[in-house]
């Protein structure tokens, strides 16, 4: 029953917003971090999310990183 929502979204590659490392699961790895940044969802591998995560958690923005 899953095969419909897979089918539904296009096959967007998706990767880390700190180093760029590719995802190789959709939406992501459980061990990633999402972050919602002006509406825009963002994602950071366990590497960049453990370095990172008192930005994310202060929801700063990543611009300046
Ligand atoms: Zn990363």
């Amino acid at each position: 029953m899953d095969d419909e929502k897979s089918n539904a979204g296009e096959a967007r590659e998706t990767s880390c917003t700190g180093c760029g490392k590719a995802a190789r699961e959709v939406p992501v790895p459980v061990s990633w971090v999402s972050s919602h940044e002006k509406g825009e969802a963002r994602y950071f591998c366990e590497n960049c999310a453990r370095e990172n995560i008192r930005a994310i958690e202060g929801r700063l923005d990543s611009s300046w990183w």
